[in-house]
């Protein structure tokens, strides 16, 4: 039998803005991975009357209710009496918890117990108890008619162990299903051209199913199948993946791969290869972002963030008389900068980004969103040419370090010769208005 579950998070703060409704994000997450369908988020404030009702609306339509928060010890902590009510349970003082949470303080705060704590080894009648040896306030489960109501704090570190500790078991042992995803990632095809490529491929999928999300100039696909056990839900999903990076070809940079930067970086580490970085309209975010990755320093060598026309000459070398016949955002200046930046730092490759962040032209009259990216290796040095068009000045700084990271993961993907083939392919039939020339 299949579930269907809402989550319940209890706290005024949420409603008032003050904090993220995180533990709802992760209690999702975790549910579906134990194949248990989550159709409802519900937020409410550590208000009993609204809590009663939300509780009253969520056992008509659901059979698994999770409420996180409002289990401390203080005045406006209702959850628990709030469901004893609601359910028609008694509320019964456990003397082995209460136990435990005097030893919590005595070992952590060095403090005896204060007495409002008592009302945190109360609990339902014939429940089962989560204990919780990060925290003061421990959770619990029972099942009252067909529903099945758990009980998680609201500290999200708090909430996370007890979710790994005790509920997933719990959940797991009603839930006969698992549901195992893959993410396809892609880069360099819009949203709406990656729906219409894959509409009918989509439409016709049930289990495994085949879902776009799309991130800016990203778009991630993700299967997911529904089976008994994860291995069986992995054969199921094997071909599938298979079937669509096949199909979608080089504009997939990975599967379950965080970001362009981690598939650049495995690649990089998998070939013993490093790279450096020239950037002037990114501000040195391509730098920023490899770095922001452990064991970056395997892979990065350095950069040089060379906003100033002087510093592109004085510092990486770029001559004086190619700036001065092409200018700063040119295809010849963006080739430099690259082979510059592998020369100085005795890198493998050279990464270098160009261009018109905006919000003005340049002084050379080049519009905003013009952008170059170079790549300098062994075997020679392409440029991308961009037209990002007119648009916010950190979206092209982020499409700008975006197509960085794409050229460098296509330089380690594919054979040399196959660079200059691949780049112009890609640039001249899935990103609009970009040229690639080597
Ligand atoms: P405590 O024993 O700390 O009082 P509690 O179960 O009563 O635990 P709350 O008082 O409701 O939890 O929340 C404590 C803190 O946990 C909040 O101030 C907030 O920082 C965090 N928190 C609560 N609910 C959420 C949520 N849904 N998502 C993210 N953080 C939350």
């Amino acid at each position: 039998m299949s579930h269907s579950a809402e989550i319940i998070a209890v706290g005024t703060e949420l409603l008032l803005g003050n904090i993220v409704n995180t533990n709802a994000k992760e209690l999702s997450q975790a549910l579906s991975g134990v194949g248990i369908n989550v159709f409802w988020h519900t937020v409410v404030g550590d208000n009993p009357a609204r809590l009663r009702e939300a509780l009253e609306i969520a056992r008509k339509r659901a059979d698994i209710i999770l409420t996180t928060g409002g289990l401390g010890p203080t005045y406006d902590d209702l959850t628990k009496q709030t469901i004893c009510e609601t359910f028609g349970k008694p509320l019964v003082l456990r003397e082995d918890v209460l136990e435990t949470i005097r030893a919590y303080f005595a070992r952590n705060v060095h403090l005896a117990m204060p007495e409002n704590n008592r009302q945190q080894a109360e609990f339902p009648a014939d429940c089962t108890i989560f204990d919780n040896p990060v925290g003061t306030a421990p959770g619990c489960a029972f099942e009252a008619g067909d529903v099945h109501v758990l009980m998680l704090p609201g500290p999200p570190f708090e909430m996370r162990t007890m979710l790994q500790n005790h509920a997933i078991p719990y959940l797991r042992s009603l839930s006969s299903e698992v549901i195992v995803s893959h993410d396809i990632m892609t880069f360099g095809l819009g949203e709406s051209p990656m729906e219409e490529l894959m509409r009918e491929k989509i439409s016709r999928m049930e289990n495994p199913s085949l879902a776009t999300y799309a991130k800016p100039s990203e778009v991630r696909l993700r299967a997911t199948a529904k089976a008994a056990d994860a291995e069986a839900a992995e054969a199921m999903l094997a071909p599938v993946v298979q079937a669509v990076t096949g199909y979608l070809g080089d504009i997939v940079y990975g599967v379950d791969v965080p970001s362009l930067e981690a598939a650049c970086m495995a690649h990089l580490k998998a070939q013993g290869l490093t790279f450096a970085t020239a950037e002037s309209c990114t501000g040195g975010q391509v730098a920023a972002r490899i770095t922001a990755l452990p064991g970056a320093s395997n892979v990065y060598r350095g950069g040089v963030v060379s906003y100033w026309t002087s510093v592109k000459a004085d510092v990486l070398g770029v001559p004086q008389d190619l700036l001065e016949k092409f200018g700063a955002v040119s295809e010849p200046c963006a080739r430099s900068m690259a082979e510059n930046a592998r020369r100085i730092t005795g890198a493998d490759i050279g990464l270098s980004v160009t261009g018109v962040a905006g919000p003005d032209a340049d002084e050379r009259g080049n519009p905003v969103g013009l952008v170059y990216v170079g790549l300098a290796s062994q075997s020679g040095t392409w440029c991308r040419k961009l037209d990002l068009g007119n648009r916010r000045r950190d979206r092209i700084q982020d499409l700008a370090a975006n197509h960085a990271f794409d050229m460098l993961r296509r330089c380690l993907s594919f054979p040399d010769w196959h660079i200059k083939w691949m780049c112009l392919i890609v640039m001249y039939f899935f990103i609009p208005k970009a040229q690639c020339s080597r």
